[in-house]
C-alpha cells in the first residue's frame, strides 16, 4: 500500500494563513513496531530535511517491493511555523518569534500524570504494562487542549509520536561532526543506529531540565519505571536526538548515506522485511554529557580557532583566540582553553560572537566538575 499522507491543520493560525504539519505513514496505522522520524523541529536545521527526502525515496521503493512490515512515520518538516520565519532575508528557525520559545524545549512530560492515572493498574506483565501505558499516553494527550499555535504543533506531533517504539529527532549543530543524545537508559540500546550513521560522539544525558522532543517521548516510560521499580515497566519508546553534523553539511551523498544507514537500522529492528547488513564498527564510545565541555566565549569578538573538528585535545589546551575589536596590545587576544580531554565535536560557524556564546563542544570521558544543572544550550 502506498504511504498515507496526512496534513494536520494547526489550530490558532491567523485568518488566511492556515498552517499544517505533514506526516507520511508507511504501513498500517495499527502496525508494530512503530517508528517516528522527524526533521527540523529547529526549522533552520536543513540537513534533516534532505535526509527525510532520501528516507522517503528509500521507503517508497521498499514499499513498492512489499517490504514494509511495521509502521514508519516520516515527518519531512516538523516545524511549519519556524519554516516560514524569514526575517530580512535570514532564516530564524530555533525560536518562535511570537513567544521567544525554543522549538525544542518544553515538550509535554506525561510521566507524573500517568503515575496518578494508571499507577494502581500496573502489574508484573511487561507486555500488559506496555499496552496500558501506550493507551494512557494517547488518552492524556487526547485530553490536553492548546491555546496557541506552537502548542497546537506540539500536540499534533506528540499525539503521533509518543506511542512509538522508536523516535529519532533529526537536528544539526553549528559546525559539527555527526553525534547523538539519548537518555542513559537508552543510549546503549541505540548503539547500532549511532554506528550506522557514523556518530563521532554519543552523549548519554540524564534529564536535561529542558524537556526536548526526544526526552519527552521516552519520559513516560522512564518516569514510571523509576516510580514503580517493583513493577515490570519496559522502556516502550527508544528515543534520541540526532545531530546531522553542521548547518552547511548538506549534499545528496551525505544525506543518502545517512538515510541508508537509518533504513538499515529499521530493517534490523523489524520495520522492513529482508536481511539488514551487519552493524558497522562504532566510531566512538558512549560518553556522559557531563563529560562534554560546552565552551563559551569570555568576551565579544572574532573567533580564531586553533583546532579543527575531530581534533583530539588535552585538558587546558588552547582551542581558540577571541580577538577583541579595537583593543590594543596584549589584551587584544583572549585565549580559550578546553577543560576536557577529548574530541572537538562542534565549532561555531559564524565567527563573530557576543560574550558567553557557545563556541565549541568537546566530548571527553571524565565528568567535569563545573557541569551540572541545566545542561542544554539555549
Ligand atoms: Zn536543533
Amino acid at each position: 500500500m502506498p504511504c498515507q499522507i496526512l496534513d494536520i491543520p494547526l489550530a490558532h493560525s491567523a485568518p488566511g494563513s492556515q498552517s499544517s504539519v505533514r506526516m507520511l505513514r508507511y504501513g498500517p496505522a495499527a502496525a508494530r513496531p512503530k517508528a517516528h522520524i522527524q526533521a527540523a523541529v529547529h526549522a533552520d536545521e536543513a540537513p534533516g530535511l534532505l535526509v527525510a527526502h532520501h528516507l522517503i525515496e528509500f521507503l517508497d521503493a521498499a514499499d513498492a517491493r512489499g517490504e514494509i512490515t511495521g509502521q514508519i512515520v516520516i515527518v519531512p518538516y516538523a516545524n511549519p511555523l519556524g519554516l516560514a520565519q524569514f526575517v530580512n532575508g535570514d532564516h530564524l528557525g530555533r525560536f518562535e518569534l511570537a513567544s521567544g520559545r525554543n522549538f525544542n524545549r518544553g515538550w509535554p512530560a506525561l510521566g507524573k500524570a500517568l503515575e496518578q492515572r494508571i499507577g494502581a493498574q500496573l502489574g508484573n506483565d511487561p507486555e500488559a504494562n506496555r499496552s496500558l501505558i501506550r493507551r494512557a499516553i494517547s488518552d492524556v494527550l487526547g485530553e490536553i487542549t492548546s491555546s496557541t499555535k506552537i502548542d497546537a504543533l506540539y500536540l499534533a506531533l506528540a499525539r503521533e509520536a509518543f506511542d512509538s517504539d522508536l523516535v529519532l529527532d533529526l537536528h544539526c549543530d553549528d559546525e559539527g561532526l555527526m553525534h547523538m543524545f539519548a537518555r542513559p537508559e537508552i543510549a546503549g540500546e541505540l548503539s547500532d543506529v549511532a554506528a550506522e550513521i557514523g556518530c563521532r560522539a554519543v552523549f548519554s544525558q540524564p534529564a536535561s531540565g529542558g524537556s526536548t522532543f526526544a526526552e519527552a517521548s521516552a519520559e513516560p516510560w522512564l518516569h514510571l519505571a523509576a516510580a514503580f521499580p517493583e513493577k515490570q515497566i519496559p522502556i516502550g519508546c527508544l528515543s534520541a536526538t540526532v545531530e546531522l553534523r553542521g548547518f552547511v553539511d548538506i549534499d545528496d551523498r551525505l544525506a543518502c548515506s545517512d538515510a541508508a544507514g537509518l533504513v538499515n537500522s529499521l530493517r534490523r529492528r523489524g520495520y522492513l522485511a529482508g536481511l539488514a547488513s551487519p552493524v558497522p564498527a562504532p566510531l566512538c564510545d558512549i560518553t556522559g554529557f557531563d563529560a562534554c565541555d560546552i565552551v563559551r566565549t569570555p568576551d565579544f569578538g572574532v573567533i580564531v580557532y586553533r583546532v579543527e573538528l575531530g581534533d583530539e585535545v588535552e585538558s587546558g589546551q588552547p582551542i581558540a583566540d577571541i580577538v577583541r575589536p579595537g583593543v590594543v596590545g596584549n589584551e587584544a587576544r583572549v585565549t580559550v582553553r578546553s577543560r576536557a580531554k577529548g574530541t572537538v565535536i562542534t565549532r561555531r560557524l559564524k565567527k563573530l560572537v557576543a560574550a558567553n556564546q557557545v563556541i565549541a563542544k568537546i566530548a571527553g570521558s571524565a565528568a567535569l566538575a563545573h557541569r551540572s544543572g541545566y545542561l542544554l544550550e539555549d
